[in-house]
């Protein structure tokens, strides 16, 4: 059993057919659209079959050998040739996921900008559904990332408070791009004056010193390994008053939403697995 294999049997090599192969089979048009990597393992999932998650050559091969009619998404360098500054060694000459990557970095601001773009993409689907009402929208995600909490105390609150999105608001810019800015070895000085004037935030001399010195992460390296990242996080928090649990993927339980065909099954608590069956049945409903 493998954990990192794409489109596998639990043996890690038996490949299994997936949605969008049967969707094919039916002549259905297919796509994946994603704001990540298109040859990330999540929309890999959903056409190709990789014994690694690693192995997004293959999956970017394998994706236009299916056939998939719309694929927009991040990754070019794997679907263009070395020669052209891709990373393809066989030479083809070939033309949401944002969300996890800014709760990975603890980012509060990043995370629901990225969360209500996705909501207009989900109003832009819904309203498609609504005009072509046998197609089965569903709205789910494969896991949650960084445990966000929206309540913290703020630096002179006795209780706790909810989250401050006027002070979110002010973010200009993502916290992977103010530690990039920082470089490896920022100053306390440096430190306040990227949060001050990126984030609208005046954070203490104090404050700035724990994230230049990245205390958090120096006291769990295994935990917190995006350097800088979730001592900025944790100074930040009595300002947004946003907390956060982990800086990767949890093990909390997910909606799934739903319009259309078979979406009624979309109730109480249902293994993932089970969303293959509801979308399998709806496609064969479909024609
Ligand atoms: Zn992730």
């Amino acid at each position: 059993m493998t954990a990192r294999a794409v489109g596998m049997a639990p043996d890690g090599r038996t490949p299994l057919k997936t949605i969008l192969e049967l969707a094919k089979d039916k002549g259905v048009a297919t796509g994946l659209v994603t704001t990540s990597g298109i040859t990330d393992a999540t929309p890999a999932a959903f056409a190709a079959h990789v014994p690694h998650r690693s192995d997004e050559a293959s999956v970017a091969a394998q994706e236009l050998q299916l056939g998939v009619d719309v694929l927009m998404g991040g990754r070019k360098l794997f679907f263009l040739p070395e020669a052209q500054g891709g990373k393809r060694k066989d030479g083809r000459m070939i033309e949401g996921g944002r969300i996890d990557h800014a709760a990975h970095r603890n980012d509060a601001a990043a995370t629901i900008r990225d969360t209500l773009a996705f909501d207009e993409a989900v109003g832009v689907a819904l309203d498609f559904q609504r005009r072509n009402p046998d197609t089965l929208l569903i709205v789910t995600a494969d896991h949650e990332t960084g445990g966000m909490a929206l309540i913290g105390h703020s630096k002179d609150s006795k209780e706790y408070v909810g989250i401050d999105l006027s002070a979110i608001q002010k973010a200009q810019t993502s916290m992977e791009l103010i530690v990039d800015e920082l470089g490896k070895t920022p100053t306390p000085e440096k430190v306040r004056e990227a949060v001050k004037r990126h984030l609208a935030i005046q954070i203490t001399e104090d404050e700035a010193k724990l994230v230049a010195d990245d205390t958090i992460r120096k006291l769990d390296p295994k935990n917190y390994s995006y350097a800088t990242l979730h001592s900025l996080a944790f100074v930040l928090r009595p300002y947004l008053r946003v907390g956060w649990a982990s800086q990767t993927h949890t093990a909390s339980p997910l909606f799934a939403f739903g319009s259309g065909p078979g979406s009624e099954e979309l109730v109480g608590f249902r293994h993932n697995t089970e969303l293959f069956r509801i979308m399998k049945a709806a496609l064969g409903a479909s024609r």
